[in-house]
């Protein structure tokens, strides 16, 4: 092969890898690209998270730019990180496990409990319609807001409030994704999911039960998704 056409080739590769990211996640642009791949790789997808689509949301979403600069660097480690207030941004791992429970196809209306720094409402944006998302705490939900409008998802509706509440006017929701800790599974939830859809919920007082349930006719069917450990899900913000 010519010089000439080895360099060719090389160009198209490099054009082809970059086409397939966004722009904001090109590694000219994002210094933590490397570190977000290994970690979809080494902390995701070896665990066990095969959906194709999930897979590729988690390597777009640049999660460092959810969390206060002071703690950037530790934006890809294996573990929940602080988001201030005393409220955390869940482990990697634990939002691409719940988000392929949710077994979303792209053209669901899904509704988020609890949205925190907004990492998992940015996850869900690229995998469904739209998202509703309810935080408690204004502060919370202002960053959040600020931070997912400046990086351009549009398809996120907010509200300050209590999620126990859920989003009347919005109800049905194809999906419900809880990511703070309530005691027993609110039955105002259950009732706004469609009949068929599932809501993937942390229940229990400090460890907690991954529940998957699935609204039925008569009634939901409840399976469990192992242990995890969430903030407790509260009725008074600030
Ligand atoms: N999904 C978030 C992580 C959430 S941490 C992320 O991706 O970063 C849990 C969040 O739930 C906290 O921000 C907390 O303030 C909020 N929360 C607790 N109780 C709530 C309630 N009753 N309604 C709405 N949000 C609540």
């Amino acid at each position: 092969m010519s010089r000439l056409a080895r360099r060719v080739l090389h160009s198209v590769c490099l054009l082809s890898l970059s086409a397939a990211l966004p722009t904001e996640t090109t590694a000219q642009t994002d210094p933590y690209l490397q570190l977000r791949l290994r970690m979809v790789e080494e902390q995701i997808e070896r665990r066990g998270v095969r959906r194709h689509s999930v897979v590729e949301a988690m390597k777009q979403v640049p999660r460092h730019m959810f969390m206060p600069e002071a703690y950037r660097e530790d934006a890809y480690a294996d573990g929940p990180q602080p988001i201030g207030d005393g409220q955390t941004i869940s482990q990697p791992y634990i939002v691409a496990l719940m988000t392929e429970l949710l077994e979303l196809d792209g053209d669901e209306k899904v509704l988020e409990i609890g949205t925190g720094s907004g990492y998992q409402a940015a996850v869900l944006s690229l995998l469904a319609r739209d998202v509703y998302t309810i935080e408690i705490r204004a502060k919370l939900a202002e960053t959040a807001r600020l931070t997912l409008e400046e990086l351009g998802y549009d398809n996120i509706h907010y509200r300050v409030g209590d999620g126990y509440a859920g989003w009347v006017e919005e109800a049905p929701f194809d999906a419900i994704i809880v990511t703070a800790a309530p005691v027993e599974v609110p039955q105002t939830l259950v009732d706004q999911l469609k009949i068929g859809a599932r809501m993937v919920v942390p229940v229990g007082r400090y460890f907690q039960d991954l529940q998957v349930i699935t609204r039925t006719e008569d009634g939901v069917q409840t399976e469990f998704a192992g242990g995890v450990r969430f903030v407790p899900m509260i009725t008074d913000g600030d």
